[in-house]
């Protein structure tokens, strides 16, 4: 469904949710967060504000939040088992409902443009470790050493983790992922997300980030949803998709979907957050652990966040 001229743009990022509260941070860290939030979304409302496409938008803000060392994804990701960072991103363009996606990336900077990439220059939609790093190289692709986007507090974390004998999965985990969903003033949704997935993730583990509907999706019909928070639970609920899908098929508003998809995501056992657009330009958000990195820019609007509602008051 083409959308009027002269809608409404709307453009949601998020950095990941986890365990922060007001104090919980050393302000150092909470400033570094805020000012990583509002460059992004300074590189997407430039977009958006001249009239630009939604993807273009969510691809410019993933990229300034994936060159943050302040975000789990590109530099400054977490780190695999072995010490290495591999990156899994996604993109989707609700117009079109194209989509492209790479997991297990080793070596291309900025995984979310290599997604994009994908989409638009093959006949897939998923691509995974050296292959997607190869697909990158052969497409001239910036590629980097893995060292580039290890971070000493990364390594920290990983040492730690392993010191205690544990997996991603037992530690008091702070989930990262960075996203951004937009709707531009044509009325389209774009959805982008990129990370470096759980630390100490092993035997290439792939996180609902790069699967297109349960991290990451975009469609004109409904929403564009980009997730945060215990992938696996969020792939077990298509949770992106779901969003969309309620909206859809049940009449749901997008608040209201929002909400569901993160009470089911917690039936499961699962924690996390989801952003939403939707094409009339209205914005949605919720999270069940403490707090989550978070940004929106409107015409009307602009504010990043990143505990609960009321502290941010
Ligand atoms: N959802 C991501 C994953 O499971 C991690 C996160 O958002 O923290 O890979």
């Amino acid at each position: 469904m083409a959308g009027a001229m002269n809608n409404v743009w709307r453009l949601m990022i998020h950095g990941g949710c986890g365990g922060m509260r007001p104090g919980s941070l050393d302000p150092a860290a909470d400033s570094a967060g805020r000012a990583g939030l509002s460059a992004a979304l300074d590189a997407g409302a430039a977009i958006l504000s001249a009239g630009g496409d939604a993807l273009d938008a969510v691809e410019a803000a993933a990229r300034v939040l994936e060159d943050d060392p302040a975000f789990n994804a590109g530099r400054g990701s977490v780190l695999a088992f072995d010490g290495h960072v591999e990156l899994d991103a996604a993109i989707m363009d609700g117009c079109t409902r194209d989509a492209g996606a790479v997991a297990g990336v080793r070596t291309t900077r900025a995984p979310i443009s290599l997604a994009r990439t994908v989409m638009e220059l093959s006949h897939h939609v998923l691509l995974s470790f050296e292959g997607a790093d190869q697909f990158a190289r052969e497409h001239g692709l910036e590629q980097v050493d893995n060292n580039w986007f290890v971070t000493d507090e990364r390594r920290r974390q990983l040492e730690e983790l392993l010191a205690h004998g544990g997996d991603g999965f037992d530690a008091d985990v702070k989930y990262g992922t960075i996203g951004a969903v937009a709707v531009d003033v044509q009325g389209h949704v774009a959805a982008a997300t990129s990370t470096g997935g759980l630390t100490a993730k092993r035997w290439g583990r792939i996180g609902d980030s790069p699967l297109i509907g349960a991290g990451t999706y975009a469609d004109d019909r409904s929403a564009a949803v980009s997730a945060t928070g215990s992938g696996e639970f969020f792939i077990r609920a298509a949770a992106a998709h779901e969003v969309g899908a309620r909206i859809r098929l049940g009449g749901e508003g997008l608040q209201a979907a929002v909400d569901a998809v993160l009470a089911d995501v917690a039936a499961l056992g699962g924690t996390g957050g989801l952003i939403a657009v939707a094409p009339s330009g209205e914005a949605a958000w919720g999270f069940t652990t403490p707090g989550m990195y978070r940004g929106v820019a409107g015409p009307d609007e602009r504010s990043v966040a990143i505990y609960d509602a009321v502290s941010e008051r």
